[in-house]
């Protein structure tokens, strides 16, 4: 018989977590204000809130916590991060940051100016929040089949070339760079194709343009370019990582994904001048130059998490486990966005709760339902996160409605998958009585979804 498949590590240490009761999780997710990030994590039994921080660390992570170089400027834990990131990324500048956003802020401060057009796609909250913050405009140019929840295109995190150069055509004295999100968080957790990125490359290069790599999940994508993209599939994932980034100008880069790090993030580059003008910004807003916002410890454990992230091993297991839960669901007939992406499961809250108004925001009611049945903690990713429009103030109601079910790096075993997914069979057997959605009566003016207030409809 073929070996079943199973986990590339073993369990050296464990962290408790409990159960509650219907009765306790009803008063919880009240005083919470029926927002799932304003819960205390004791509060909840599984959490797949974020895959964001949240992974554990191996025994070398831990022992190279013990070797961090506190040094205020030129410590040892500073080049060993720039020596990880040359190898596995081919950038020989860097800059380090607390984390992604810091990295996004650092480097938009020097690149985006109000009026400006971001094409890319599927812009994160967090990359669009830095860009509309500046008075810029995030232009989402990605396939229309990432938009088709049931349709199985492999690389539906891919950047739609007509779209693209469409913008670029109309208003290219406007757009300061493309960025790229591998993988594509917003539409799935969806990868983008080598041959993708390579056309965006092209026309970048057509038009003059910079082109970023929000790189969060780089090496998720590239473990999907060897499995679909035929050309690929006896590459080894560091050579594919290679080529990947040699397509790009810059990276920003949440460590807390890939890095599989608790905290860190920080920006690759390769020109010279554009290091010296966002050195300025990172000392004034993250720390000196061979810290920015981290402590030697962590720098350490970001370049040993860089070479685990990128173990094609490690990754099997990762992206597999993901699989494991989606193709779960897909059998009790839960509609999920397809292909199960790289990090996470993202159910279909609109054709899982088709009779609810969108107004009633779909995605938030199923995450609260999911909450109340078993105490597992998913996050909406609709129209709450979608935030108003920030000229009209409308509220913006996405193409797609999510509940997304983002999955720790080595933290959970199949049982808990196989709990999350009746838990979730539950609440499909009885949606029909789910009649009554969420209205909002507290928001902050961006990014609204992280404080937001809510109550029945
Ligand atoms: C998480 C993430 C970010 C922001 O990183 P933080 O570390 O959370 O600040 C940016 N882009 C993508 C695609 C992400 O997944």
């Amino acid at each position: 018989m073929e070996l079943p498949f199973s986990e590339s590590y073993r369990i050296k240490m464990v962290e408790t977590i409990r159960k509650s009761t219907l009765e306790e999780r009803q008063k919880w997710i009240k005083d919470a204000k029926y927002n799932l990030f304003l819960l205390k994590s004791e509060q909840v039994f599984i959490d797949l809130l974020t895959d964001s921080g949240t992974g554990a660390m191996s025994d070398k992570q831990w022992s190279e916590m013990m070797l961090g170089d506190e040094s205020y400027a030129g410590a040892s834990s500073y080049y060993k991060m720039k020596e990880a990131i040359f190898n596995i990324t081919g950038f020989d500048r860097f800059l380090p940051t607390h984390q992604g956003r810091a990295a996004e802020n650092v480097l938009f401060s020097v690149l985006v100016k109000e009026g400006n057009l971001v094409p890319g796609n599927s812009h994160f909250d967090t990359t669009k929040g830095h860009i509309e913050f500046r008075k810029a405009f995030a232009v989402d140019c990605t396939i229309e089949e990432a938009f088709d929840t049931s349709c199985t295109h492999p690389f539906k995190g891919n950047v739609d070339p007509e779209k693209l150069e469409d913008v670029l055509k109309k208003s290219a004295d406007k757009v300061p760079f493309i960025i790229v999100t591998l993988t594509n968080n917003s539409a799935g957790g969806q990868p983008v194709s080598m041959e993708n990125l390579r056309m965006v490359r092209q026309i970048a290069d057509r038009y003059r343009k910079i082109v970023i790599f929000d790189a969060a999940r780089f090496a998720e994508n590239a473990y999907f370019i060897k499995l679909r993209e035929e050309k690929y599939k006896g590459v080894p994932i560091r050579t594919i990582v290679l080529e990947m980034f040699s397509y790009a100008d810059v990276m920003t880069m949440s460590s807390k994904k890939d890095a599989i790090v608790n905290i860190g993030g920080f920006i690759g580059m390769r020109d010279e001048e554009l290091f010296r003008q966002c050195s300025v910004f990172n000392i004034m807003f993250e720390g000196y130059l061979t810290y920015g916002g981290l402590a030697g410890r962590d720098m350490n454990a970001i370049a040993q998490g860089l070479y685990e992230g990128t173990d094609f091993e490690y990754l099997d297991t990762r992206v597999k486990q993901v699989e494991y839960l989606g193709n779960r669901l897909m059998k009790f007939g839960i509609p999920v966005q397809q292909p199960i992406g790289g990090h996470a499961v993202f159910v279909d809250a609109k054709r899982f709760l088709p009779d609810l108004k969108k107004e009633e925001f779909q995605a938030q009611t199923l995450a609260i339902q999911i909450y109340l049945e078993a105490g597992v903690r998913g996050v909406e990713i609709g129209a709450l996160m979608a935030d108003r429009d920030p000229v009209t103030r409308e509220n913006r109601f996405p193409k797609l409605e999510f509940l997304r079910l983002a999955i720790p790096r080595r933290v959970y075993t199949n049982n808990h998958m196989d709990v999350v997914a009746i838990a979730l069979k539950n609440v499909f057997d009885r949606r029909k009585e789910v009649t009554r959605g969420m209205k909002i009566i507290r928001e902050a003016s961006i990014m609204r979804h992280f404080t937001v207030e809510l109550d029945l409809a």
